[in-house]
């Protein structure tokens, strides 16, 4: 049976809804699926088939990774469980961000593919320095914008969560993969996690993202809190639903290594 994200546990001490106060309200979640639904159907038959799909969703949830409402409901249950399982054991997590070179226009998200940018993070860590490593996290997307008057590109990309290893040893896995380039200044970007709860909740959660943002060139590549970097537009947000629906919620998320106490990690 598919794995159903809705009959699963929210463990509430690690749960979004209570620790982070930006995590997205259901009203929020039902006002932009309303706002999708308006705009997915002048995207061809894949968009006219996710509006009715999201249109459709209501006590039976349509379960699609486009749907707002549904993402929310993944997001806690992913997020809460990843949280309870790193303080487990917190001391030992460092935050990875990847940012790879493959850029794709506005209209062809499609060419996108999700698998082979994850199998080749798997090998590459397979034959990095750390040994079996236990690593976590998700795909994220932003509209990355140009200050030399090219058109704006989608830009696909990785925060991922690795435990054991040290800051040198993780940065060693992925910097010789992912050069620099004079888009990307800062391709993987290491940090040592912090320890409280509030931030497991916060990083476990931030892996998977539901807003989606515009990253203007005068932005630092991970610049959250810059005010230049906003919200997309309701009609990219509509092409990335159609792509988020086909990968669905486990082909977002990356989890790579072995361990019996974390079920989470082999759920199909
Ligand atoms: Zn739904």
């Amino acid at each position: 049976m598919k794995f159903n994200f809705y009959s699963a546990d929210i463990n509430e001490d690690y749960d979004p809804t209570k620790y982070l106060k930006k995590f997205e309200t259901l009203s929020e979640a039902h006002d932009r699926r309303r706002r999708l639904i308006s705009v997915l159907p002048e995207y061809g038959e894949p968009g006219r088939a996710l509006a009715e799909r999201l249109s459709e969703c209501g006590f039976f949830r349509c379960r699609s990774a486009g749907c707002p409402v549904c993402l929310r409901a993944f997001r806690r249950w992913w997020g809460s469980t990843l949280a309870e399982y790193m303080a487990r054991d917190p001391e030992f997590w460092f935050t990875v961000s990847i940012v790879p070179p493959d850029l794709f226009d506005l209209g062809h998200l499609d060419g996108f593919n999700c698998d082979r940018l994850k199998d080749r993070v798997r090998k590459q860590i397979g034959r990095g320095p750390i040994s079996a490593p236990i690593v976590l996290g998700g795909i994220d997307y932003d509209l990355k914008h140009f200050d030399d008057g090219r058109s704006p590109r989608w830009c696909p990309h990785l925060y991922l969560l690795f435990s054991g290893g040290g800051k040198a040893l993780v940065e060693g896995t992925f910097r010789r993969h992912y050069p620099k380039s004079g888009d990307v200044e800062r391709p993987v970007v290491v940090t040592s996690q912090k320890t409280r709860d509030k931030d497991l909740v916060t990083t476990a959660t931030y892996t998977f993202k539901a807003r989606f943002k515009n990253r203007m060139p005068s932005t630092d590549s991970r610049g959250n809190a810059d005010t230049k970097v906003d919200e997309l537009a309701v009609h990219h947000q509509a092409e990335l639903a159609i792509l988020l629906d086909r990968q669905g919620f486990l082909g977002r998320i990356i989890r790579h290594g072995d361990d019996p106490s974390f079920p989470a990690l082999k759920l199909r």
